[in-house]
């Protein structure tokens, strides 16, 4: 040990005894019958299997065979910060962007509590059992250093995340913006290429979340509570006419009635706003997460807007302006051409067989509008 017991650089030049702060040297060799962290490699755990870095081909390979862990990685190499993992994540996603593009992606936000991951459990388990295969992503700009959503999440969504067909992940926390956004943007790339048709994005915390998720999805729904007056809900103007549909959950038991007169105050509200997209009439719906009542016509609400807006070339036009922000300069173009990729997005349902999935998958994305 060296500097034993010296002041601090900062300490006042006259600081006499009295002056309690003291640095201590460091541990330069092995102590309390510990190794020394220099030159040394940890020693394998007996029993757990050390984690092999996969090479690029192993991560391709596995992301296009819809193999979640490869997938899982994948992303977390996508998400990675390390200088030492950019090329290898670029390379990774230069490979597989032509995969992508195929799915449907769909921004949900709303207030805490307002009913979000419950939502997104039962629209989620309903979207697999028709056959899909649903990857559910969270957006979190507010989030720097912890990942706090991370285990509320996993916990909340339990059924969806032990689901064969499901892919959940909590959000990046990058520290910037931009960050986030690009990260998120390749992750939906990522979760496209493995296969997933349905993405839901979640925003979590608070801050620009809706117009991050906004800028990155197709459809976007604004999940709501009854009973809660519009500042309570943080419902600005402005975020309602970010919404292609609202949603009044908890339209169940003695909160029916109220959650019905929601609806009706709510679609009189959407007369005097413009529309989110154009063609789009964004309409109030009710449902119950808890119940599973009105889940399948939420989403048969969106996948008519999948079908109308691709029809009308809408959604190709969207996912075009959907620009990079952040993105690096070689991906930007290449990037921009998957992200804004809507001519494979499937009109003929999922593209699971129904022996996979061991349930009756018919193709469901078929508009009823
Ligand atoms: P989030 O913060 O928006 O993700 O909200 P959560 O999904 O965590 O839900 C908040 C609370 O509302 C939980 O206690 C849920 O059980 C409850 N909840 C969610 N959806 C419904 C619903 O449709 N009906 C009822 N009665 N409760 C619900």
């Amino acid at each position: 040990m060296s500097n034993q017991n010296t002041k601090p650089e900062w300490a006042p030049k006259d600081a006499g005894k009295e002056f309690a702060g003291r640095v201590m040297g460091g541990v330069s060799g092995g102590h309390d019958g510990m190794p020394g962290a220099v030159g040394s490699r940890p020693r394998p755990v007996a029993g757990v299997p050390r984690r092999r870095r996969l090479g690029v081909d192993e991560y391709v390979d596995g992301v296009l065979a819809g193999d979640r862990n490869v997938l899982g990685q994948a992303v977390t190499l996508v998400e990675s910060n390390a200088h030492a993992h950019l090329e290898l994540s670029q390379d990774v996603l230069r490979r597989v962007l032509p995969h992508a593009g195929r799915s449907i992606r769909v921004g949900i936000t709303g207030v805490p509590g307002a009913g979000k991951s419950t939502f997104i459990e039962t629209l989620g388990l309903h979207l697999c059992e028709q056959g899909y295969r649903v990857a559910v992503l969270a957006v979190d700009p507010s989030s720097k250093v912890t990942r706090g959503s991370i285990l509320g999440d996993k916990t909340r969504m339990e059924q969806l995340s032990r689901h064969e067909r499901a892919f959940i992940r909590p959000s990046p926390s990058s520290g910037t913006l931009g960050g986030v956004t690009r990260k998120s943007r390749e992750t939906i790339l990522v979760c496209e290429a493995a296969g997933f048709d349905v993405i839901l994005v979640e925003t979590v915390g608070v801050g620009q979340s809706e117009t991050t998720v906004r800028s990155m999805v197709d459809f976007f729904l604004l999940v709501m509570i009854a009973g809660a007056g519009d500042e309570l809900q943080g419902i600005k103007k402005g975020i309602m006419e970010l919404a292609d549909a609202l949603l009044v959950n908890k339209a169940d038991g003695d909160n029916k009635p109220r959650a019905k007169a929601a609806q009706l105050e709510y679609n009189r509200a959407l007369h005097y706003l413009a529309p989110a997209t154009d063609g789009w009439q964004t309409r109030v719906y009710a449902c119950s997460s808890l119940t599973g009542e009105g889940i399948p016509e939420i989403w048969a609400v969106i996948d008519a807007f999948r079908k109308q807006t691709t029809e009308s070339g809408v959604l190709e036009k969207r996912r075009r302006a959907q620009t990079w922000i952040g993105s690096t300069p070689w991906s930007r173009n290449t990037c921009v051409r998957a992200f804004s990729n809507t001519r494979g997005l499937s009109a003929s349902g999922p593209k699971s067989n129904t022996k996979s999935c061991g349930v009756a998958c018919r193709p469901r994305l078929r508009s009823n509008a």
